[in-house]
């Protein structure tokens, strides 16, 4: 058989050669090249990091390898602080066989505590490395995220456009034209936000108890949306956990008439007796999720029946597989998931990819429509929303290429541009198998006990979710 390196086979399409060859001798080289006992071992070289903000802050991570094949992955939202996490999981990856992302995500998790203190921030600067690290893998192998998550079960993923940036009004040009421009992009389903500062029905600026002002006040900005928008369209609402049991109940309550697609977060997301209680109050169905992190964070959300919809944002629930994970788990109590979403075309069509195989998929937030500009520059690939859906293509990995110049206008000023990974190599490795140090050797991404070692950042990032800008 004509030998062939890893390299031929990924660098263009296989079918040129299929009339050379015929399809069997294709099947062997690329079985023989993709093999993980025979192809030759890709290693880790470096971890890099850029820091953007568009609709939120968010950091994009670069994993490289001996073999010129790189991966990206995102963080967003408790992304601020992520860096020296980033850095410290880098460190531990240099000169690592990137395809063991189990291994290496599992003893980052028991390496740190991941939870209370703990939470957020790590688990976030884990999900970047780890999509980051499927992006690679897919690369690596030929295919694309989709396949290596279990197959696909939908070609097109179904995007939901949250309004922008200017709440919706009734009887207001702005928001006239921001509707018809949602539904003239294709868009079957929107979000539109409740909660407002602003509102001077409020009874004062820290009180989130809703006054009968406030509360019709959204009803009649849904009744304005359901009237205006076509029958088709499937709306949702999103109250930020900012109000307290009785205004949550109540305003669900009312908003029942108007068949809202859900209610995002009546009360805060860690109060899950309240939300069972709001949940159990009503028939509008109610959501939350994108402040919950891996597994165990969804757990007592999905046993105590508190959600109807459970929303993990794949950028910073703990990764790709991570998210995968917790959509089986809901699957088991028949709860769907809609993905919170605010991230860069890198984030969308991760979560994309995840979403094509889950059963249990209702819909996936999409956030920059006031973005157009970034949003359609990118990525070299263009806009990757078409008609309300994303469709991930059979290109292995995420399936696209960053187009740097674009990324870099949107560049946090003062933050490192995707530099080498500073102090590089003094980590310990991660464990694994048949690799140095042995599946029961190695120390977490920490290092040990403790945890990700957190080093002062260069320079400090901006608060998080520092625009004000609402999800
Ligand atoms: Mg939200």
């Amino acid at each position: 058989m004509k030998r062939f390196n890893r390299r031929s086979l990924m660098k263009g399409s296989l079918m040129p050669l299929a009339g050379a060859l015929g399809l069997p001798s294709i099947s062997e080289a690329a079985q023989a090249t993709a093999s993980a006992s025979r192809r030759p071992k890709l290693r880790i070289t470096d971890v890099r990091t850029a820091e953007v903000q568009v609709h939120s802050y968010q950091v994009l991570v670069r994993i490289d390898t001996d073999q010129g094949i790189s991966g990206l992955g995102e963080c967003v939202d408790a992304a601020t602080g992520a860096i020296p996490n980033i850095r410290a999981f880098g460190r531990q990856l240099i000169g690592q066989d990137p395809l063991n992302i189990e291994a290496f995500w599992e003893r980052a998790r028991t390496g740190g505590i991941f939870n209370g203190a703990q939470a957020g921030q790590f688990t976030c600067a884990l999900t970047a490395v780890e999509s980051a690290l499927w992006d690679l893998a897919g690369k690596a192998l030929g295919v694309p995220i989709w396949q290596l998550m279990g197959g696909r079960i939908r070609s097109q993923v179904r995007i939901y456009a949250d309004a922008g940036a200017r709440e919706l009004r009734p009887n207001d040009d702005y928001s006239k034209n921001q509707m018809k421009r949602i539904v003239d992009m294709g868009f079957l389903a929107t979000k539109t936000d409740l909660d407002d500062a602003g509102d001077p029905n409020r009874l004062d600026r820290v009180n989130w108890t809703a006054t009968v002002g406030e509360v019709d006040r959204m009803i009649e900005q849904i009744r304005f949306l359901r009237e205006g928008y076509p029958k088709n369209m499937n709306l949702a609402a999103d109250m930020h956990g900012r109000y307290d049991l009785g205004t949550a109940k109540r305003v669900a309550k009312e908003l029942e008439p108007f068949k809202l697609m859900w209610l995002e977060e009546p009360v805060p997301p860690g109060e899950v007796d309240a939300m069972a209680d709001v949940r159990h109050s009503t028939s509008t169905p109610i959501a939350c999720g994108e402040n919950v992190y891996m597994r165990w964070g969804f757990r007592e959300l999905l046993e105590k029946k508190a959600v109807d919809i459970i929303q993990p944002d794949f950028q910073k629930c703990g990764g790709l597989l991570e998210a995968r994970k917790i959509a089986d788990m809901a699957h088991t109590y028949y709860v769907p998931l809609a993905p919170h979403g605010v991230s860069s075309p890198i984030g969308m069509m991760g979560t994309a990819q995840v979403c094509s195989v889950i059963p249990n998929f209702l819909v996936q937030e999409w956030h920059w429509i006031d973005e157009m500009d970034s949003w359609t520059n990118w990525v070299q690939e263009g806009n990757i929303i078409n008609k309300g859906v994303i469709a991930p293509t059979d290109a292995p990995g995420l399936g696209l290429t960053l187009n740097e110049e674009a990324a870099k206008r949107r560049q946090v000023p003062g933050t490192p541009w995707f530099e080498p990974l500073p102090n590089a190599g003094r980590g310990r490795g991660f464990s694994a198998p048949g690799g140095p140090g042995g599946p029961d050797g190695g120390r977490g991404a920490g290092g040990g006990r403790g945890g990700a070692a957190v080093a002062p950042a260069a320079g400090a990032p901006p608060a998080a979710n520092a625009g004000g800008r609402q999800q």
